[in-house]
C-alpha cells in the first residue's frame, strides 16, 4: 500500500510513490512494510517488501538507487550507472549521502524516513528529479530548497517548472524538541521561528519541519507555493499507517519516498 502526489500523478513519464508500513512481510517491531537494510530487520523481508512495492508502482529493485543517509548535507548528482546502488543491502548504498537529483531515466531514487520529512522534486519540462532526506538538522541545512537550485543551477530548470510534494512526517503536534536544537533551529534560517511554538505545559519547543521545508522551497528555491503539496498525516499520531521513531523510541522500520523518470 503507497500513497502519491496528486501533482506527480497526472505525469505519464514519471513514476513516484509514498511506501507505508502496511502490506508487508517484516516482524514487529519492524511491521509490516519495512524498506530498509540500514534497521536490524531480517533482509529477507526487506527484499520481499522491496519487490512488493516496486511490482506495485511499476518498477524493478535493481533500477533503486539509495543512500546511506547520515543527516548530512550532501546532495549527490545520480549517473545511470547508479542504479542498483543499494538496492539489495545497505554497504553498496551512496555513503554519507541526503539527496540526489537527476535527468537520467530508469534509475529509481529513493530516500527513507521514520519520522523525518522526504521531499519529492519534478521538474515536468526539462524532465529533472530529486529525492531529499531531511530530519531537524536537514531542516536546518535546507536541504530541499538546496536540491531545487541544484536542479536549476546544473539542469537549467526553471523553479516555476518545479514540481514539490513533501511526504507524511512527524507534525507540530508531536515533535518536541530540546533547547539546544530549539535554539539551533531558531538561528538556522530565515523566519524559523514561524515554524516553531512553545508547549506551555512543557516549555519546550514543537518543530514544524514540513511547513519550514515548503517555506525554504518557496523563499530559498523560488519554487511557486501553489507547486508544492504537503501530505499532512503525522507519522507519530499515525504509527499505524507510518513508521515513526518518536512513537516506538527508535526502533521501528522505515517507509520509503521514491521518483523515477521512465
Ligand atoms: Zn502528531
Amino acid at each position: 500500500m503507497y500513497l502519491q502526489f496528486s501533482k506527480l500523478q497526472q505525469y505519464h513519464s514519471l513514476v513516484h510513490f509514498v511506501s507505508t508500513r502496511k502490506g508487508g512481510v517484516s516482524a514487529s517491531p519492524f511491521s509490516e512494510a519495512n524498506l530498509s537494510y540500514a534497521v536490524q530487520d531480517s533482509a529477507e523481508a526487506v527484499a520481499q517488501n522491496r519487490e512488493a512495492i516496486a511490482r506495485q508502482v511499476g518498477f524493478e529493485v535493481k533500477q533503486l538507487c539509495v543512500p546511506q543517509q547520515t543527516h548530512s548535507a550532501n546532495i549527490r548528482l545520480i549517473a545511470e550507472t547508479d542504479a542498483g546502488q543499494g538496492a539489495y543491502n545497505h554497504h553498496t548504498g551512496l555513503a554519507d549521502t541526503d539527496g540526489m537529483v537527476t535527468a537520467e531515466s530508469k534509475v529509481c531514487m529513493m530516500v527513507f524516513s521514520a519520522d523525518c520529512v522526504l521531499t519529492l522534486l519534478y521538474d515536468h519540462k526539462k524532465q529533472v528529479i530529486g529525492a531529499v532526506h531531511g530530519g531537524w538538522r536537514g531542516t536546518t541545512q535546507q536541504l530541499a530548497a538546496k536540491a531545487a537550485l541544484l536542479m536549476q543551477q546544473h539542469f537549467g530548470s526553471k523553479a516555476e517548472d518545479i514540481l514539490v510534494g513533501i511526504a507524511p512526517a512527524i507534525g507540530l503536534c508531536c515533535y518536541e524538541v530540546g533547547e539546544e536544537v530549539a535554539a539551533t533551529f531558531a538561528n538556522s534560517f530565515a523566519q524559523a521561528t514561524n515554524y516553531m511554538k512553545k508547549n506551555e505545559q512543557t516549555g519546550k519547543y514543537h518543530l514544524a519541519l514540513q511547513t519550514a521545508t515548503a517555506g525554504q522551497l518557496r523563499n530559498e528555491g523560488g519554487i511557486l507555493p501553489q507547486n508544492i503539496e504537503i501530505l499532512p498525516q503525522c507519522t507519530s499520531c499515525q504509527s499505524d499507517l507510518f513508521f515513526s521513531s518518536r512513537k516506538n523510541n527508535g526502533l521501528t522500520g522505515r517507509f520509503g519516498a521514491g521518483i523515477m523518470l521512465k
